[in-house]
């Protein structure tokens, strides 16, 4: 049975790692149909917006996107459009993984950590931010519910119990910020009690990123706040060897977007070179959303296998001399 997927190209080097991405795609067979979008400055070039309703409508029809970075113009009063994708579709959960791949430059090896993070509240309230009208005092409120807490800690469970994962650390602040970071925690300990199969432990933010970087094989599944997860996957991108290798799935109930971290790299787009392997990883990871874990296992292997034994496809950010076409090729050859 065929299933469509939005599919925006995006920005920059977008359109160059999504050719690569959809050809390595169509070699697994998966069954997928895609349905093409603008946003960006593309979609500000053709239709005077830079994301523009139709698209909207696309991802809302077929309830999953595959996403190419895109660019948001300075200035001007243009709001971020990955911001607005997340407030439009309410993609309340942004999944992190973070794995560790051959010849990556990186001091560890074998870790394989995913990072849940609250994507809607926390710190990053639009409507909490203010400044004093004499600009001397600026002030913002960290708004945590129960029901925000609830419905990310449960994701992070569920998500554990399907990809047969054994622990899940909460990561607060809660001895400081005891209302909002506290909530969380205690709502994380109520949920805690009803997954007994997944070992449970709590641990505060600044603590968590000392140990990632002394002991990171402690490490599963984290689940935290918004501001943390912010920083905490970045750290974890860190210890896997940077962006090039970072996936970024944008979860809701009625959508979920799969992007790369990283975003459209203007001082390489246009020249064949980008790696194409965060937004490869994006899709195996909504190739498990579609329920194809097979195919996901296979295309992260595929990926693993090319960085093993076929240096010479390989983009230079990563070591070697190949372009994004040859990587694609590669790993298309191996699902
Ligand atoms: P960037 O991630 O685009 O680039 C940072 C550095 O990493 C650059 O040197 C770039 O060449 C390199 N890089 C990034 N992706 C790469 C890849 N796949 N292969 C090889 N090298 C790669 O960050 P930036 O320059 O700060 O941002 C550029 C634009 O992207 C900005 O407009 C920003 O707003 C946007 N952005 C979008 C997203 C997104 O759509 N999810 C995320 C981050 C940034």
């Amino acid at each position: 049975m065929s299933k469509t997927i939005a599919v925006i190209p995006g920005d920059g080097i977008g359109p160059e790692i999504m050719t690569a991405t959809l050809r390595v795609l169509d070699a697994l067979d998966c069954g997928l149909a895609y349905d093409f979008a603008d946003a960006g400055m593309v979609a500000l070039d053709k239709h005077g917006d830079l994301l523009p309703k139709a698209t909207l409508d696309k991802i809302a029809e077929h309830k999953v996107a595959l996403k190419g970075p895109l660019t948001t113009p300075i200035g001007g009063g243009f709001t971020s459009i990955n911001v607005t994708l997340r407030r439009h579709f309410d993609l309340y959960a942004n999944v992190r993984p973070a794995i560790s791949f051959p010849g990556t430059k990186s001091r560890y090896e074998n870790i394989d950590i995913i990072t849940v993070r609250e994507n809607t509240e926390g710190a990053y309230l639009a409507e909490g931010q203010t400044l004093s009208e004499d600009g001397e005092v600026a002030q913002s409120i960290i708004r945590n519910t129960r029901k925000g807490s609830t419905r990310i800690v449960r994701y992070a469970f569920e998500m554990a119990v399907k990809k047969g994962r054994k622990k899940i650390t909460a990561v607060h602040k809660a001895n400081i910020l005891k209302t909002s970071t506290g909530l969380f925690l205690n709502v994380a300990r109520e949920i805690a009690k009803e997954y007994p199969q997944i070992e449970f432990n709590e641990m505060i933010v600044d603590n968590t990123c000392m140990q990632l970087v002394m002991r990171p094989e402690q490490f599963d599944v984290i689940v935290t706040t918004n501001l943390f997860g912010d920083i905490i996957s970045d750290l974890c991108a860190g210890l896997v060897g940077g962006l090039g290798l970072a996936p970024g799935d944008n979860i809701g109930e009625h959508a979920a977007i799969f992007e790369a971290v990283h975003g459209s790299a203007p001082d390489i787009a246009g020249k064949g070179i980008a790696n194409p392997c965060a937004l490869l990883l994006a899709a195996a990871d909504m190739l498990d959303h579609l329920g194809q874990v097979e195919k996901g296992t296979k295309l992260r292997q595929a990926i693993r296998d090319t960085l093993t034994h076929d240096r010479d496809s390989v983009t230079p950010d990563l070591g070697g001399k190949g372009t994004t076409e040859s990587f694609g090729e590669a790993i298309a050859r191996r699902v």
